[in-house]
């Protein structure tokens, strides 16, 4: 912890030191942060930006932290996370929403304004942020098809707003993820629609979620990236993998694309099954299985 960083470096935020990350990972597993902090609003994370950019600090910006491994090393820096920033607001058919609102709760306030066309992200557990950043996807919709623009902050610390094309959205990428922005806010175009059809696509889709997917246990979702023409958790569970198990971390036996913690499970542990996983599908299908869920964090 070399960097000139100390407790009260920002003015009116809690900087907190060696915290660890388990405590905030849906996986639960992870090491410590060198350095924690919760910004409330755009002015903070503005200054924040501006600081570790002048200072050389790594900066790293969580969400909900449900699409990542933090390695059990911790992570380098300052760690931002944006969950506190999370105020949804709606004006005629557009919901705005901040980086840190929970996905869901922006569904369930597009419901209740009776507009339609986040039902597809009902039971999707990440940040506004975290979704724009990964165009997270189910059931057939995705974020591109629904963001208007995004409102972001560049390294250098200025505010852009990015319109859905140049957010450059593909499958589980945006420009987010090349330009090395934070995602301040998005805006999401929607349709006026019928509150009970809203409401019961999205149980429907949550019932289904809940049939298909080990919700009971910790986990980061789907691990791996549908492959060209295959589906990662068929091609896992063709191979015999369910229920292989490295330490704590285990191939789901309800849904053979995750990988769930069955009781004190570390990063190490969910790297091991990953490998596992990787090899074997290679050795037996000859595809190779990338990873959707982010892995970061020093060994
Ligand atoms: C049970 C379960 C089910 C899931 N189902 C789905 C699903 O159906 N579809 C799907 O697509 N995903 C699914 N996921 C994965 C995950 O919820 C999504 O990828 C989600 O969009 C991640 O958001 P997050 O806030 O948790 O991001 P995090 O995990 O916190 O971060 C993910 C990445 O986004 C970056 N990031 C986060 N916020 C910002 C920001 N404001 N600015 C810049 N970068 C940011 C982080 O640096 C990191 O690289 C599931 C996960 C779980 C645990």
């Amino acid at each position: 912890m070399t960097y000139q960083l100390t407790a009260d470096t920002f003015a009116g935020l809690t900087l907190l030191a060696n915290e660890p990350l388990a405590k905030y990972t849906h996986t639960k597993t992870g090491g410590p942060a060198d350095w924690l902090v919760f910004p409330e609003t755009v002015a903070q994370v503005q200054a924040i930006v501006t600081y570790v950019h002048d200072h050389q600090i790594p900066l790293t910006v969580l969400g909900n932290a449900s699409n990542l491994i933090v390695k059990d090393g911790g992570i380098a820096g300052l760690v931002m996370i944006l969950t506190k920033m999370k105020h949804i607001e709606v004006h005629d058919t557009i919901v705005t929403a901040q980086a840190g609102a929970a996905y869901i709760d922006t569904t369930i306030v597009a419901r209740d304004h009776h507009l339609s066309g986040l039902e597809f992200a009902a039971g999707i557990p990440g940040s506004v942020g975290g979704a724009v950043f990964m165009n997270a996807g189910a059931y057939g919709g995705e974020t591109k098809h629904v963001v208007k623009s995004a409102t972001v902050l560049t390294p250098a610390g200025e505010i852009k707003t990015l319109s859905n094309q140049e957010l450059d959205f593909g499958y589980r990428h945006s420009a987010v993820q090349d330009d090395n922005l934070v995602v301040l806010a998005a805006d999401f175009q929607l349709t006026p629609g019928d509150f009970d059809q809203i409401k019961a696509e999205m149980d429907d889709l949550n019932a289904r979620r809940a049939a298909k997917q080990p919700l009971e246990l910790p986990s980061c979702g789907s691990v791996f990236k549908r492959p060209t023409g295959y589906f990662a958790g068929k091609l896992i569970h063709d191979a015999g993998l369910q229920g292989y198990t490295v330490g704590g971390a285990q191939v789901s036996t309800k849904h053979a694309g995750f990988i769930v913690n069955i009781g004190n499970g570390t990063a190490t542990d969910y790297l091991a099954v990953i490998r596992h996983v990787q090899a074997t599908v290679k050795a037996k299908f000859g595809v190779d299985l990338e990873t959707e869920v982010r892995i970061i964090g020093r060994d």
